[in-house]
């Protein structure tokens, strides 16, 4: 089974938990989780405890690798527009109603489904 993958929780091993015992009778070992799927850290723990102890060790070069705010950020016009999704109108049978939202004027722009899921796609200027 290559498809499994195993939580990247650093700790995961050191819990306690009848499913990560394993191994031969006599010389079972608490084991790090491997599963098809995780939930948590972007689909690479195994819980919300697991998330956590990847952060506190590894959260601080993240940022700095990533790239740290360094300076203040303003929320204007020109990038306050966020996508939206209307489920009601899924729920009363018409179409899927996707827009754009200004989060400052509220002004409303329809948009299709493939901008809505086009993470690229939007009308903030950069
Ligand atoms: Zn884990």
């Amino acid at each position: 089974m290559s498809d499994l993958k195993y939580c990247q929780g650093p700790e995961c091993h050191t819990y306690h938990t009848q499913d990560r015992l394993k191994g031969m009778k006599g010389s079972k070992t608490y084991q790090t989780r491997r599963r098809s799927s995780f939930y948590y850290l972007g689909g690479n723990a195994c819980d919300m405890r697991c998330q956590s102890d990847w952060f506190q060790k590894f959260g601080e070069q993240a940022v700095n690798h990533f790239g740290r705010v360094k300076e203040v950020k303003h929320l204007t016009e020109q990038n306050a527009w966020v996508k939206n999704y209307d489920y009601r109108s899924y729920q009363r049978g018409e179409e899927d109603r996707y827009y754009f939202v200004n989060k400052i004027t509220e002004e409303q722009r329809p948009l299709t489904k493939e901008q809505y899921d086009d993470t690229n796609y939007t009308l903030n200027e950069r």
